[in-house]
């Protein structure tokens, strides 16, 4: 029983070092790559961060995929994947303070008015702005899982408002939290930053359209870090242009690599970083060979995810 580790991408970490890093935990497993993939009936779980159309097919008796990460919406619904391959993914603590540190890093740029600081020092103009106070500024944050939760946390604990919004009901010290659509209505009516952390499913894909952006408040400031259909570009492209938006961050777009022509490049009011908020996998790795060893022993699976849910 071998695993297969293919990440489907050369642009993160390389096969062989994450391959490197799973036998150093347990040397006696069968861990392959691409380069040694030797007999494909022998491979029942595969470690990917993106599920090529042909993959699936190569291994006839594939029993799980392992997603290094979170997203897992293309694999839920690959047409290749039989319905008896389970799937699952990370909740790994390195990205989601890494995607915690990315949303602070974008709000404080604000508050701190560190652009318009820039564009004074350019000028070798003293000009002193007033920053905006923490305990004044409402930062709202959509989806409140593994890492959702931690945004919120984390701008709670600095001492920031914080509001949430997530699918089931929440609990979670100072910070009111709400579902369904007019709980999104309520939170972003008082949003002056909106930090989205969402999965892509069949409920949140195009969410926000020009009818929910006209939902946030004016000058708000809009974060995407989940997944990019969530937002619908050209109304965004819109609230930004007319309102209510002041500006939109964008770690995540629709089409990544985003193509050259697509306008949001060149858009004012717009940042746009190459999915890279959450990047590091930290010791997460020892539950992709705690899963496997837990597959050859006939265990429960550790994050397992709902393929019908979706996330
Ligand atoms: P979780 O599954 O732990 O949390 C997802 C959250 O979204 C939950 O709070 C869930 O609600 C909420 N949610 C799902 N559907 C809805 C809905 N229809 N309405 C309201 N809330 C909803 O996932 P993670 O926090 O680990 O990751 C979230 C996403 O972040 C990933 O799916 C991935 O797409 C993205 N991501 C992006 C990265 C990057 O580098 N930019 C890196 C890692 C992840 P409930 O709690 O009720 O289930």
């Amino acid at each position: 029983m071998a695993l297969l580790i293919a990440t489907g991408t050369e642009n993160w970490i390389p096969n062989e070092t994450i391959r490197d890093d799973l036998l150093a935990l347990t040397p006696d497993a069968d861990i392959r790559t691409p380069k040694t993939v030797g007999n494909p009936a022998e491979i029942r779980m595969l470690a990917v961060s993106s599920l090529p159309k042909d993959l699936p097919g190569q291994f006839p008796n594939l029993q799980l995929v392992q997603k290094l990460g979170a997203g897992v919406e293309t694999i839920v619904a690959h047409p290749a994947l039989g319905p008896h391959v389970r799937v699952t993914r990370l909740r790994p603590d390195a990205p989601a303070r890494e995607i915690a540190e990315f949303c602070l890093a974008y709000v404080l740029r604000a508050t701190r008015n560190m652009d318009a600081h820039d564009r004074a020092q350019a000028n070798r103009s003293w000009d002193p702005i007033e920053p905006r106070e923490a305990d004044k500024t409402m930062v709202a944050v959509l989806g409140l899982g593994h890492i959702g939760g931690r945004i919120a946390a984390m701008f709670r604990d600095i001492g920031f408002q914080v509001v949430g919004w997530s699918r089931s009901p929440k609990s979670l010290p100072g910070i009111p939290c709400h579902q369904g659509a007019d709980g999104l209505k309520t939170v972003l009516n008082s949003a002056d930053f909106i930090a989205a952390i969402l999965p892509s499913t069949a409920e949140t894909r195009d969410l926000f359209d020009a009818d929910l952006l006209a939902q946030c408040v004016p000058g708000a400031t809009l974060i995407n870090a989940g997944r990019g259909d969530l937002i619908v570009e050209e109304d965004l492209m819109t609230a930004l242009d007319t309102g209510p938006l002041a500006h939109a961050v964008l770690d995540v777009v629709r089409q990544e690599p985003m193509p050259p022509e697509n306008p949001l490049w060149a858009h004012p009011k717009v940042t746009i970083t190459p999915h890279v908020s959450g990047w590091h996998l930290g010791d997460a790795i020892k539950d992709v060979a705690e899963n496997f060893r837990r597959l050859k022993a006939g265990e429960d699976i550790l994050h397992e995810v709902d393929r019908t849910r979706g996330y």
